[in-house]
Order: C-alpha cells, then structure tokens, then sequence
C-alpha cells in the first residue's frame, strides 16, 4: 500500500472511515479467555496512519501523559519504517505493548485528535500496539554510561517498571523488589488475559531484564528487609510504587465470611493462582449461581 501524495506531499486520506479493531468473532470469543482484538495487520496500520492530518499543533501529543510524538511514529508506519516507529515511542515510553492495549486512549490521545473533530478519532491506541507487538524491530537502546548510583523499587506495576526503565537508561543501578513470584502487578492480577496476555507483560519485562534491571522475586519489603536496611545495602534512593492493593473495608456484619471477596483477592486468585481450574491448581474460589456485588 502506498502512501498518498501529490506532488511528494502526502494528502490524508479525510474521507477513509476508523480502521475497525481486529476483534474475533463474538460467538467465537465467548467460549474461552482468549484476547478478543487481534490487533492490526500491516495493511490496517498503513489504511490507519494514513488517516492522520499530520497536525501542526498536534494535541495528541498534549493528550499523552508522557507526550510521545504520536505524528512522527504514525509517519513511520506510513512509510513502512516500523522499527524506526517503536524507536520513537520507545523515546517516550518503554511499555508500548501495554500501553497500546489498555491506556484509556478514549480519554487522552484519541479524545483530543483533530480527526475526532471531523469524523472519529485515528486509532492511536491500536497503531501504538501495532509497534509495540514487533519489539525485535527496535534498535537497542540507548543507555546512558554507569553513574555509580544504586536505586531499590519497591513494585513492579506499571510504576515501579516505568521507573526501573529510565533509571537503567540512564545509568543507575536498579534493583526491583517484587511480592509476588512474577512481575507486572495489576497488569498481570487484576487485568484479564483476553484484555492483556501475561506474555505481552512478561515481555516488557524480559526487555527491562535486557537493559540490566535486576528483579527480586518472592520479595516483600517491609517483612525481608526495610528501608534503612536497604540503605545500608549501598541503595542511594528507594522508588516506592505498591500499588492500593489494600481493600476498602465496608465495615458491615458479615464481610469476613467464607466466600465474601474483595475484589483484588478474586482475581488474584483467578488470574495469577488459576483459582478457575481448582482442583487442577491449588488455589479455591467459590462459583456461585447467585452473586452479590457492592
Ligand atoms: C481489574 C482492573 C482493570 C484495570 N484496567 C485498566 C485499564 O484497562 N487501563 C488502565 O490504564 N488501568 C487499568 N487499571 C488500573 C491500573 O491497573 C493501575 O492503575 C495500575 O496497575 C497501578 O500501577 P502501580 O504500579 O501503581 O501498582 P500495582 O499495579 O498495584 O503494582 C504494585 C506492585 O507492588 C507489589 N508490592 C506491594 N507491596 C509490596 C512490598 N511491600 N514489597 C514488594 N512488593 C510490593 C505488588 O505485589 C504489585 O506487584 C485496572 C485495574 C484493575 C484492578
Ligand atoms: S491529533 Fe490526530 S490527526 Fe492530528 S497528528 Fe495527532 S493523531 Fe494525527
């Protein structure tokens, strides 16, 4: 497919409507937890970014908490340079993956385009997980010579990854204490596969494990070490990132019986326990005909 031009200026394509989500068929994706959106092919992406007004003032870029150059990326995938492409988001971000598949986009990049203004919005969100989906693509980034400075997180959600990403490009020692026995957080026990598969997570990770991240599993700060000892350590800063794990307490009779939820313990359980194949896995949970939600 070829980029629209006249005279060597390229000329959006106005008129071609939202490329749609790559989703799989409804009566298909209700019998398992498969992801439901396959993501763009080569040719959606092209048909997509070609959409673009390649904005002056583009208020994408306003839109996006971390401002990546939305326009210069989509102009990559224009002309087909997808590795150049996730070099420049990966300027701004290191989870393009992530951040493609579940950002509120709706909210922020894709709520203020000025392509939403004349019909709908270019699907920045499904171009920027178009890239992030062929990470052996990138360059390898650039990282900043060793400043001899020591950071500890303490997290590995997004925050905690976010954080342990820059630092390590630029420079510093990073150590992530993790809880649980995997990394990602809420990314990988509370959001569900067909929404965002583990291995998408896992991933990210590996990239961050790359860049000379060290993880340290099974790891629960506070209970095998605290902050003064981890200074004593040689850690010259800790990045606190844990999350609001802890649950709202109602305060109501009754709410610490058998098979009253919180609602992240649920899908602990579920999602990273495999409560759902009990007694396959060693983790219960309770399916019941009729539930209560508050
Ligand atoms: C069901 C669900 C769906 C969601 N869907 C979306 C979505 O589609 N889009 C979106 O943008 N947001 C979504 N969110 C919100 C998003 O997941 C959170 O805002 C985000 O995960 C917060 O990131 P975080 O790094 O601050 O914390 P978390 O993701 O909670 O990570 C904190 C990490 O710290 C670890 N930890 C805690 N205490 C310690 C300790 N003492 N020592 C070591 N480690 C510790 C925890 O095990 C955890 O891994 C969703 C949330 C839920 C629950
Ligand atoms: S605001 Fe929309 S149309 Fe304009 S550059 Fe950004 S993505 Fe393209």
């Amino acid at each position: 497919m070829r980029m629209p031009q006249v005279n060597g200026r390229y000329i959006p394509n106005v008129k071609a409507p939202r490329t749609a989500d790559n989703e799989e068929p409804a009566a298909e994706r209700a019998q398992d937890f498969r992801p439901v959106d396959k993501g763009f092919t080569k040719e959606m992406a092209i048909a997509e970014a070609n959409r673009c007004l390649d904005c002056k003032n583009p208020l994408c870029v306003q839109g996006c908490p971390v401002n990546i150059n939305i326009p210069r990326f989509i102009e990559a995938i224009r002309a087909e340079e997808f590795g150049r492409g996730l070099d420049i988001i990966r300027e701004s971000s290191m989870l393009p993956a992530v951040c493609g598949r579940v950002c509120p986009q709706e909210n922020q990049c894709e709520g203020v385009c000025i392509m939403g203004k004349r019909s709908e919005p270019v699907a920045i969100g499904q171009l920027e997980r178009f890239l992030g989906d062929q990470p052996e693509l990138a360059s390898k980034p650039a990282i900043a010579p060793k400043n001899g400075k020591k950071v500890a997180v303490v997290g590995s959600g997004p925050s905690g990854i976010a954080c342990a990403g820059e630092l390590a490009r630029n420079g510093f020692d990073v150590t992530v204490f993790e809880a649980f026995f995997t990394g990602g957080g809420v990314l990988v026990y509370g959001i569900p596969e067909f929404r965002l598969p583990k291995a998408v997570v896992k991933r990210e990770i590996d990239g961050l494990q790359e860049l000379g991240v060290k993880f340290e599993f099974n790891s629960v700060v506070g209970r095998i070490t605290d902050a003064e000892e981890l200074f004593e350590q040689g850690f010259d800063a800790i990045y606190i990132a844990t999350g609001a794990g802890l649950p709202k307490l109602l305060n109501i009779p009754g709410e610490n019986l058998p098979n009253v939820f919180f609602a992240n313990e649920y899908l602990t359980r579920v999602n990273l326990m495999k409560a759902n194949n009990f007694p396959e896995y060693d983790t219960p949970t309770k399916h019941g005909k009729n539930v209560a939600e508050d």
